[in-house]
């Protein structure tokens, strides 16, 4: 994850670790080398450039040219503020509803589907949560099958309605079905597009006006890069999502979807997707994740 990220900022940050003191054109070329590193790995360029200004006054602030150990004191300001750009504190999902509606949003292919299962799996282990996957794509009747397929492996009911074609009247009926039945977390599983189309917001904004889940997720492949980003901006515009979901982060992921998203769309990545099973889920951490990428 995040390799070449990685090794780039370790190369940049090195130089200054020979050093036992600095100059502010050291602090400069090294940020230099740095914004170009996160912009290497797709980071947004206002995000790149902000990130380098406020380590530069911090670093200056923090008297980094007169402490002993300038590099080390480089690589901890750059880990904070990677870490304060990914979001801080680690958020969780609102679960404090009787049932819990947590809608899923987000494009075809992005891993919605898979996710949908990993959350129902992750919240059915807590014991306490009792989860309903409900099957919204009226289009596809393979995302129908899949859904069962997923709900079967994890031994979660799986509510669908294929002769209906009205996705928010089929939400509408699993809430009901899961509060006659006693589930108190209801996840809907939505309909993806290929690409953002009026259709297709106008069809997940239907949904969520009508159900008001406590918790509406968006769900985006982090190997798209910028792409991510700006998928994210347009969902968010629509729906006001609580929070963003990064799947295949297994992958040969360059990092910017992870580090920019949360300073455009200004929502906390919640969970990250690690793999095709349904164990392949972790709460995300945005400082475990800047210690990850700074080895
Ligand atoms: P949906 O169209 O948004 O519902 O997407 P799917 O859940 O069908 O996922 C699309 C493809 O991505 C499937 O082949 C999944 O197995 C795969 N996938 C989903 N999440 C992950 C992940 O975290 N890592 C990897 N490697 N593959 C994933």
């Amino acid at each position: 994850m995040f390799n070449n990220l990685s090794d780039k900022l370790d190369k940049a940050l090195h130089v200054l670790k020979g050093h036992g003191s600095i100059t502010e054109v050291n602090v400069a070329e090294t940020l230099k080398e740095v914004r170009r590193a996160l912009l290497d790995a797709d980071v947004n360029f206002k995000t790149a450039k902000e990130f380098t200004v406020r380590v530069k006054e911090k670093a200056l602030g923090q008297d980094v040219l007169t402490t002993l150990q300038p590099g080390q004191l480089m690589v901890k300001l750059v880990k904070d503020e990677l870490t304060e750009l990914m979001g801080g504190d680690a958020e969780g999902i609102n679960l404090s509803g009787n049932p819990s509606v947590i809608l899923m949003s987000g494009l075809q292919g992005s891993g919605k589907t898979t996710f949908s299962g990993k959350l129902a799996n992750y919240l059915k282990n807590k014991k306490t949560k009792k989860p309903l996957l409900v099957a919204c794509d009226v289009y596809r009747p393979a995302a129908i099958d899949q859904l069962h397929v997923v709900g079967e492996q994890i031994g979660v009911e799986v509510f669908s309605d294929r002769g209906n074609n009205d996705p928010v009247a089929i939400s509408q009926a699993g809430i009901a079905h899961a509060k006659a039945n006693g589930y108190n977390v209801v996840i809907i599983d939505t309909a993806g597009r290929l690409a953002v189309d009026e259709a297709m917001m106008t069809e997940i904004s239907n949904i969520h006006k009508a159900i008001q889940p406590q918790e509406t997720l968006f769900v985006v492949d982090s190997m798209t890069g910028q792409d991510a980003v700006n998928t994210a901006k347009a969902f968010n515009d629509i729906l006001n999502f609580d929070g963003v979901i990064l799947t295949k982060l297994d992958g040969d992921t360059r990092g910017g979807a992870a580090i920019s998203i949360k300073s455009v769309v200004n929502k906390p990545i919640k969970f990250i997707g690690t793999g095709e099973k349904m164990e392949a889920i972790d709460v995300f951490y945005p400082s475990r994740m800047a210690d990850r990428i700074l080895g």
